[in-house]
């Protein structure tokens, strides 16, 4: 089902090619990655053909352990699974097992303007918080161009926070479609309106960031329960006491709204119109119920699976297998198309 506007040569498929990925920054993944990013994932696998990567390049622009990033891979690829992601079903891969990725983020590179990377605001953001500006964080949207260009991707589910990175990988396949004749599939964004971002329990105006937020401004989804309900009741509000959604001027109350909404599926309207004449204490105790009984099964699941990291290895190498044979038959055609010579 390639939409007709799709270039020629790009092997034909039987279903749409989803494609997504996390970073392996920190200890579990946090709430934010789950509801703005995971539960969609689990959604598509019924239309699509989804590939899922632990980007463990990507997480190399923040300098970790070797001992702790290998750790972080294994839980961030269990996680996934743990979240619903079936591995018969969808490739679930290490970025860094299919060497693609790295080839062709060197030919985005080349591709893309000085300037143009310069105005993208997760470097931005992220300086500002403080983290390390290596080359590797500055050149990060061509690497995520790379992740999704390499796999045809039609389709690629991210988190509110990763829209311009998906409007320059569109423009760096049109331009190199441009340049080099049909080549790129050139992806739809999927962000879906009701994917929450979820905010930092800290700083309700920053984004929940594995990297940058503080340990107590995140909910991670290995956290212990009682860690949970502590962290949500601390969680930063204001002065008033009204619960309404109010995102500009009540950032706080407006987060837990949006947590508490995307974990039931009850609207916000409705559960504003619950919360009539209640308060700040009520909506924390509500959230935090609603949280621990998602994170609950969760939790099993992921520690079966990392209780036994041969099997989860194998499931990795058993994606990669899949993963790559599309990776080598992109790249075959990108070097073709630029006029890399072949080796004999
Ligand atoms: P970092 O801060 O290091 O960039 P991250 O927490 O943003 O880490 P990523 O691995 O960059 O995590 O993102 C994985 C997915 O989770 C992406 O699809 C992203 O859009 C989504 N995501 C990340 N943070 C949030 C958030 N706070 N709310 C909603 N979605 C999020
Ligand atoms: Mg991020």
């Amino acid at each position: 089902m390639t939409t007709m506007s799709q270039p020629t040569g790009i092997p034909a498929r039987t279903r749409p090619r989803s494609l997504s990925g996390m970073q392996p920054t920190s200890d579990s993944l946090h709430i934010g990655n789950y509801l703005g990013a995971l539960v969609n994932w689990v959604d598509l696998q019924e239309s699509y053909d989804a590939f899922y990567f632990v980007a463990d390049l990507h997480a190399l622009t923040v300098p970790t352990d070797p001992e702790v990033l290998r750790r972080r891979t294994r839980v961030t690829a269990a996680q996934f699974i743990a979240g619903g992601v079936d591995p018969q079903r969808s490739a679930v891969f290490c970025q860094s097992h299919l060497p693609q990725h790295a080839e062709l983020a060197w030919v985005m590179n080349c591709l893309t303007a000085f300037g143009e990377a310069g105005r993208m605001t997760q470097f931005k953001d992220k300086t500002a918080k403080g983290q390390q500006a290596n080359v590797g964080l500055f050149t990060y949207p061509m690497l995520m161009a790379a992740d999704i260009l390499i796999y045809d991707a039609d389709k690629v589910p991210v988190g509110e926070d990763q829209r311009q990175h998906l409007e320059i990988t569109r423009d760096l396949a049109m331009r190199f479609n441009q340049r080099y004749g049909q080549t790129l599939v050139v992806p739809e964004p999927h962000i879906l309106k009701e994917t929450a971002k979820v905010m930092e329990l800290t700083d309700p105006t920053s984004k929940m960031s594995g990297t940058n937020s503080p340990e107590a401004g995140l909910v991670l989804l290995s956290d212990d329960p009682k860690r949970i309900v502590k962290k949500i009741k601390s969680a930063v509000t204001d002065a008033e006491r009204e619960i309404r959604y109010d995102p500009e001027r009540k950032p706080g109350v407006a987060n837990l709204l949006v947590m508490e909404s995307a974990l039931t599926g009850v609207p916000i309207p409705t559960l504003e119109a619950g919360y009539a004449g209640k308060g700040y204490g009520d909506l924390k105790s509500q959230v935090a119920e609603v949280t621990v009984a998602a994170v609950r099964p969760f939790q099993e699941r992921m520690k079966e699976l990392l209780d036994d990291p041969a099997e989860l290895d194998r499931i990795l190498a058993s994606g990669a297998q899949r993963a790559g044979a599309v990776s080598a038959a992109t790249m075959d055609r990108v070097k073709e198309r630029i006029g890399l010579l072949r080796p004999a």
